[in-house]
C-alpha cells in the first residue's frame, strides 16, 4: 500500500488550549478531484514494507518474519522494546509520551506484533522521513500508530471521556447467560472463548476484560476454568433452538491453541439449530503468519468441509482500520482461508479520528480488502463510550455524512454500514437515528427487539435510548451547557475512579441524576 493512503494527524502535538477549542473533525470529503469525482478511485498494488529499515529487524530474515513464533515473540510489550527496534528513528520526546501514557491513561497494555508495526510509516515509496524529529512526526501521525501507540499527548485535556463512559460500555456482562456468552439479540450470541489478543488495540470495546491490567484499568477475570465454561456455553446453545448465530470470539481466537478452537467449533456444528458461525480474528491482520501455519490451515479446511456438509455458514471476521494493514502476507493468509473452504471474510473496523474518519481512508481501505486481499468490507463501527476514548470518537453527524459520501463507489454487498452499537440497543445504522439534538450532541434511538435482561420491561420497546457525540464536537452553545452542567474537576477524578472501578462500582457511581432523565 502506498503512502498516499497515510492521514493527517488529527489532534496531534495540540496544546491544552488548542484542545479546548472545538475539535475539527476531517471534513467527510476533502476534495473534488479532476475526474469531477469527490473520490479518486485507484487500484494499488499490496505491498509489504521493508522490515530490514528498522534499526533492530535489520537482520531479520524473510523465514524468520513468516514464522508465527517468531512474530509473537517478537512482540513489542513495553517502551524498551519498542526503542530496541526503532532505535533513534524516534526521538526520546515520542518514548515519553507513551510511557506516561501506559502509566496514566492506557486502558489497555502494549502489545504490537511485528507484522503490524512494519506497517508504521511504512515508507514503501521509498520515502523514509530522516531519523530523529521527522520520523517521529511522521510516527506521531501515522493512522496505525494512533491506535496501536496511544500517547498521552493524543488524549484530550478537556474531555478526555464523556461523563456517560463506562467500562463494558454495551453492558455485555449483565447479558452473559454463561459466563462470557452474551445474548443481546434474539437469534445470536457472542461466545467469548478466551481473554487475550496477539494483539492490544488502544480502543478496545472490552477493555473492561480483555488483556493485562494496566496501572489505570485492573481488568475482570472469569471465575470459571476455561473448560466448564466453554462445556456450559454448549450446553446453553443445545438447549436454546432460537439461537442460529454463534460469532465466536475472544479476545481474539488466534490465541486459542488450534486443537482447542476446533473442537468447540466440531461440537458446535453438531448443534442443529446454529446455522452461522462467524470466528473473531483480528490476527488475520495483526498476525497473519498465525493463520498460514499448516495446522491451522489444515484444522479450517476439516471444519470447513463439515460445515458446508451441514449448511451452515462459516465465516471469518477481522478488524482492519487503515488501508496500509493490508499487505501481501494479509490477502495470502484470507485467501489460505477461502482456499480452506470459509465461505467469506468480512471487515469490521472501527471509525475514528485520526486513524480514518475521511471518506479517503474509508475508501482505500476498502477497496484494498476488496481488491487486494478478497477481504468483504462489511462495517465500521463508531467507537465505543470507554473511559478516555475521546479523541478517537466522531459525531454521529460526521458518520452519517462519512455513510453518505462512500455510497456508490463500492459494489452494493461491500459497501459497509456505518454502525452505532447503542448501549441496551445494539448495532443501528447511523441513519437510523429516531432523533438527534446536534446542540447538545444527544441522539435518541429506538429498537424492536428484547436483550435477554429485558422479557419483564414493558417499555422496552417504545423507550428511547441515548447515544453522546464527543463534547469537544458540538457548537460552542452545547459545549457551554455540558461545562455548565458538569463539575469538570469531579468529573475528571469520576473517570479515572470508572475505569478503575468493577462493573458495580462503576454503575454506582453512573452521574444519571445530573443530566435529566436519559435512561442509562
Ligand atoms: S483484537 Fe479486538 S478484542 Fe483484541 S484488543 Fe483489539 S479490539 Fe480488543
Amino acid at each position: 500500500m502506498t503512502q498516499d493512503t497515510v492521514a493527517r494527524p488529527v489532534h496531534r502535538g495540540a496544546t491544552p488550549a488548542a484542545q479546548a477549542r472545538p475539535a475539527t473533525e476531517t471534513p467527510a470529503t476533502t476534495a473534488t478531484t479532476a475526474t469531477g469525482q469527490p473520490y479518486r478511485y485507484l487500484r494499488r498494488e499490496l505491498v509489504e514494507p521493508d522490515w530490514t529499515r528498522l534499526p533492530g529487524w535489520r537482520g531479520v530474515t524473510a523465514e524468520q518474519w513468516a514464522s508465527a513464533q517468531w512474530q509473537r515473540s517478537h512482540c513489542v510489550k513495553n517502551v524498551g522494546q519498542l526503542r530496541a527496534v526503532m532505535g533513534d528513528l524516534l526521538t526520546e520526546r515520542f518514548y515519553a509520551d507513551l510511557e506516561r501514557d501506559q502509566a496514566e491513561r492506557a486502558t489497555m497494555s502494549m502489545l504490537v506484533p511485528p507484522q503490524m508495526l512494519n506497517t508504521m510509516v511504512p515508507s514503501t515509496d521509498g520515502d523514509a522521513p530522516d531519523a530523529g524529529e521527522g520520523y517521529t512526526e511522521a510516527f506521531y501521525a501515522d493512522p496505525v500508530r494512533h491506535y496501536m501507540f496511544p500517547v498521552f499527548s493524543d488524549r484530550r485535556t478537556d474531555w478526555p471521556s464523556h461523563p456517560f463512559a463506562t467500562r463494558d460500555s454495551l453492558h455485555e456482562h449483565d447479558m452473559w447467560v454463561v459466563e462470557g456468552l452474551t445474548h443481546r439479540y434474539p437469534t445470536k450470541v457472542l461466545a467469548e472463548l478466551l481473554t487475550t489478543c496477539p494483539q492490544y488495540c488502544g480502543h478496545c470495546t472490552r477493555m473492561d476484560l480483555v488483556g493485562n491490567s494496566t496501572p489505570a484499568v485492573p481488568k475482570l477475570k472469569f471465575d470459571l476454568k476455561p473448560s466448564d465454561r466453554l462445556e456450559k456455553m454448549i450446553e446453553y446453545l443445545r438447549h436454546s433452538p432460537q439461537v442460529r448465530d454463534v460469532v465466536v470470539s475472544g479476545g481474539d481466537v488466534a490465541n486459542m491453541p488450534w486443537r482447542g478452537l476446533e473442537q468447540f467449533l466440531l461440537r458446535l456444528l453438531e448443534i442443529d439449530n446454529v446455522r452461522d458461525i462467524r470466528l473473531a480474528t483480528k490476527a488475520l491482520m495483526g498476525l497473519p503468519q498465525h493463520w498460514l501455519q499448516d495446522d491451522v490451515v489444515d484444522g479450517m479446511g476439516k471444519v470447513a468441509r463439515l460445515a458446508r456438509e451441514r449448511g451452515v455458514n462459516l465465516a471469518v471476521h477481522t478488524h482492519v482500520n487503515a488501508a496500509q494493514s493490508v499487505t501481501p502476507l494479509v490477502a495470502k493468509a484470507t485467501k489460505a482461508m477461502i482456499a480452506a473452504g470459509v465461505r467469506d471474510v468480512r471487515n469490521q473496523g472501527v471509525l475514528m479520528r485520526g486513524v480514518n474518519d475521511s471518506v479517503e481512508q474509508l475508501l482505500d481501505l476498502c477497496f484494498a480488502l476488496q481488491d487486494g486481499a478478497t477481504i468483504t468490507p462489511y462495517y465500521f463501527y463508531m467507537c465505543d463510550m470507554i473511559p478516555f476514548s475521546e479523541h478517537w470518537r466522531v459525531s454521529l453527524a460526521h458518520a452519517q455524512e462519512l455513510q453518505h459520501a462512500m455510497m456508490g463507489y463500492l459494489p452494493g454487498f461491500a459497501t459497509p454500514r456505518i454502525v452505532c452499537d447503542v448501549p441496551y440497543v445494539g448495532k443501528r445504522w447511523v441513519h437510523q437515528a429516531h432523533e438527534y439534538d446536534q446542540v447538545h450532541g444527544v441522539s435518541g434511538w429506538t429498537k424492536n427487539y428484547r436483550t435477554s435482561i429485558e422479557a419483564a420491561d414493558p417499555e422496552a420497546l417504545t423507550r428511547t435510548y441515548p447515544y453522546f457525540d464527543p463534547i469537544d464536537t458540538l457548537p460552542a452553545q452545547g459545549q457551554a451547557w455540558w461545562a455548565s452542567n458538569v463539575d469538570t474537576e469531579r468529573l475528571h477524578q469520576l473517570a479515572i475512579e470508572r475505569a478503575a472501578s468493577s462493573r458495580a462500582s462503576a454503575a454506582a457511581h453512573a452521574p444519571s441524576g445530573v443530566f435529566g432523565d436519559f435512561v442509562l
